[in-house]
C-alpha cells in the first residue's frame, strides 16, 4: 500500500492563509506529527520564512536555525518534523528540479499552487529512495 498523510483541516486552511498572503513570493513551513500505521499523521503547522534574498518568487530556502528550533519543538512534545510545505505562485503542485536537489528522504513535501487570488491545489510528495524522482503521496483530510 502507499503511504499517506493525515492532514487536519485546520493546517490546509493556516498553509493556505499564509500561501495567499505571501504572494508572489514562495512561502513555507513545517508539519509536526507522527507515525501511524501507513503513513504520518501532521498535528501542527510551523510557518517559516523564506530567506532567500534572491528570486524568492521561484525558490525557497529555510534558514538551518528555523530547522533545529522546530526540530526542539517537535521532540519536546515527543513528536517529529514529518515534512515541509511551501507554495508555488502562478505554478503547478508539482516538485521542481530545485526541489528535488534539496529534499530530504523520508520527509513529505506538500506543494500548494496558489494564484493571486485563490489556491488552486495541493499535493504532497516524497523522494524516492534513488533521489532521482518524487512520489505523490496520498492526502487524507480529517477534522
Ligand atoms: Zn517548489
Amino acid at each position: 500500500m502507499k503511504p499517506k498523510i493525515l492532514l487536519p483541516k485546520k493546517i490546509i486552511d493556516e498553509f493556505s492563509r499564509q500561501a495567499l498572503d505571501e504572494f508572489p513570493y514562495e512561502c513555507c513551513g513545517f508539519l509536526i506529527g507522527g507515525s501511524i500505521e501507513n503513513g504520518i499523521e501532521a498535528v501542527e503547522y510551523v510557518p517559516a520564512k523564506n530567506s532567500r534574498n534572491t528570486n524568492r518568487k521561484r525558490r525557497f530556502v529555510i534558514d538551518p536555525q528555523e530547522y533545529l528550533e522546530v526540530e526542539n519543538k517537535a521532540d519536546s512534545q515527543n513528536r517529529s518534523l514529518i515534512g515541509i510545505v511551501h507554495s508555488h505562485p502562478d505554478a503547478p503542485d508539482i516538485p521542481s528540479e530545485y526541489d528535488r536537489n534539496h529534499a530530504f528522504a523520508g520527509f513529505s513535501y506538500i506543494i500548494i499552487s496558489t494564484t493571486e487570488k485563490k489556491i488552486n491545489g495541493f499535493r504532497s510528495w516524497r523522494l524516492q529512495e534513488d533521489r532521482k524522482s518524487f512520489f505523490e503521496e496520498e492526502i487524507q483530510v480529517i477534522a
